[in-house]
Parts: structure tokens; C-alpha cells; sequence
């Protein structure tokens, strides 16, 4: 089962959000014997399978609930996880400043829940290849569920639980792209592992982290097209005449950096 190609009436083991009247979302997987305990009811499992998204579902208690497959922006703020995803409002620039592109070779570091993962796959599709790092074998498992239940079998992910700043053996990898703390630290080996042309980009919290990351960038000369982006979403409220922004928005994640690699430095 892969998410590419689910359309048609909803299957067994697919994973679906269930849409309270408010609009809640409750990310669940459509498996064999369980039951689906929602809002103090449960829908069961035959009521789900074989339904067309975009049909409503009643639980035991006669609540309704919209039932879809996820989309990504809809799968990632959902995903179980013991560390912080990235949202969907970087995952869509980090995918065109990064110019993931089908039958691509990518690398990514650090694997966290997997959200990132998760578009990497799919951008790349069945011709790429991605390869992820991660450091922790608790985050790797995480990861590897995650992956299993909400993109399906991947035979073009492998994942590798090491520290990226000690191993990077790739050579002609089209992109990089890390999220973690210290990124500067793989400058000199993502230099080794980039070919000429490919997009180094970094995902980072604070400020401080980027002038770090591109203060070596810079030094070691083998980067050019050096860039620092954030991105601000604002989402609409519109009920009547009631047509504004809405109170609260996401106001900070974090900054992409992207650098292009030179043929020598
Ligand atoms: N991009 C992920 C979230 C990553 S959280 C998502 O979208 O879901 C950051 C991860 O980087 C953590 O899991 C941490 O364990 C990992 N990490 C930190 N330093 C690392 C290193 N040197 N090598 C590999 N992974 C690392």
C-alpha cells in the first residue's frame, strides 16, 4: 500500500481523519479488529471500509464525522511522535528550495517523526532514492512506524541510525537536507558527498544557528547562492460577514538556508 496511488473506496489498513462538526481531526488507521474509540463513541471498522472520502460515518453514540484520507497537511500536525515534526508551512517551501524532483538522490538528517520523510518519499518517488540518518534508535523506530502505517512499504528509503557529522559515505547525492542542531558540522562532508550543482539545505530554529551555519558556508568557499528564508502563513477566518484573519496564527518555526555546491572550492 503506498499513499501515491489510494484513490477509490477506502480500503482496510489505510490510514483516514475523521472531521468532527468542529472541524477536529482524528488521525486513525482503518486496521482489522480494532475499534476506533472517537469522542466517547466508536465507530467500527466495517462502517469505514468500502466508503467513499467525503461520506459521513456515524459512532456509537450518533456522533457524525466527515472520513477522508489525509492529505500531508493534514497527515504531519497528526502524526504520533516523541520529537518536534516540521510543519506543513516549511514542508512546502523546504520541497521547492530544496527542488526535490522525481528519480532524485537525497539524503536527509535528522529523521525525527518522520514528517519530512514522508514528503521526501513521495517527491522523489519510486525512481529516487532517500536516504535518512538519524542518531537515536528510539527516533529510527518511531520513524520506521510512521512510515509503514501513513506512506506505506518505501523501497526507495533506506535508514541509517548514525550521526551524520561522523558518516556521510554517498558521493553524487542531487540534495541534503538537515534538520538538526548543529548543521555546520556537516558542511566539509556534505561539500564531499553534494555533486556539483546540488542544494544544501538547512532547517533551523534560531538565528544565532544560521550565522553559524552560514559562516561556514562561506569559509569554506565551496557554496555559492547562500540564502536564508522564513516563511509566515496566515490562515482566514470566513463565516458571514465575518471575513478576517484568523487571532492566532503559527508566528515562528524555524529558517531555511539553502546553498548551491560549486564544482571546487
Ligand atoms: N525532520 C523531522 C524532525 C527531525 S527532529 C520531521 O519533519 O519529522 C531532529 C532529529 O535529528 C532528532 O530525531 C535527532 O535525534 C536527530 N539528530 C540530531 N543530531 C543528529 C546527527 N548528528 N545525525 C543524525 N541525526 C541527528
Amino acid at each position: 500500500m503506498s499513499r501515491m496511488v489510494s484513490r477509490g473506496p477506502l480500503r482496510e489498513g489505510e490510514a483516514v481523519v475523521f472531521v468532527d462538526r468542529k472541524e477536529r481531526e482524528y488521525l486513525k488507521r482503518l486496521e482489522k479488529g480494532k475499534k476506533f474509540s472517537i469522542r466517547g463513541g466508536r465507530i467500527l471498522l466495517e462502517e469505514v471500509v468500502g466508503r467513499e472520502e467525503g461520506t459521513l460515518v456515524q459512532s456509537s453514540l450518533n456522533e457524525s464525522f466527515l472520513v477522508f484520507r489525509p492529505t500531508l497537511a493534514q497527515l504531519v500536525p497528526n502524526l504520533p511522535r516523541i520529537a518536534q515534526v516540521i510543519y506543513p508551512k516549511d514542508l512546502g517551501p523546504i520541497l521547492i528550495w530544496g527542488d526535490i524532483f522525481p528519480g532524485a538522490t537525497v539524503i536527509e538528517a535528522g529523521v525525527g517523526p518522520g514528517a519530512l520523510t514522508i514528503c521526501l518519499l513521495r517527491a522523489v518517488g519510486p525512481e529516487g532514492r532517500l536516504i535518512s540518518y538519524e542518531i537515536r534508535e528510539d527516533f529510527a523506530q518511531m520513524a520506521r512506524d510512521n512510515i509503514g502505517s501513513y506512506y506505506g512499504s518505501a523501497a526507495h528509503w533506506t535508514l541509517k541510525i548514525e550521526d551524520i557529522t561522523q558518516h556521510l559515505e554517498e558521493r553524487d547525492v542531487d540534495r541534503i537536507l538537515l534538520d538538526l542542531p548543529e548543521p555546520w558540522q556537516v558542511t566539509d562532508k556534505a561539500w564531499e558527498a553534494l555533486r556539483p550543482g546540488g542544494v544544501l539545505l538547512s532547517y533551523l530554529p534560531t538565528v544565532i544557528q544560521v550565522k553559524s551555519l552560514v559562516d561556514s558556508l562561506r569559509e569554506h568557499r565551496g557554496f555559492a547562492r547562500i540564502e536564508t528564508m522564513e516563511s509566515l502563513m496566515r490562515f482566514w477566518h470566513l463565516k458571514g460577514l465575518s471575513v478576517r484573519p484568523e487571532h492566532r496564527m503559527v508566528a515562528h518555526t524555524g529558517f531555511i538556508t539553502v546553498a548551491r555546491r560549486l564544482a571546487e572550492k
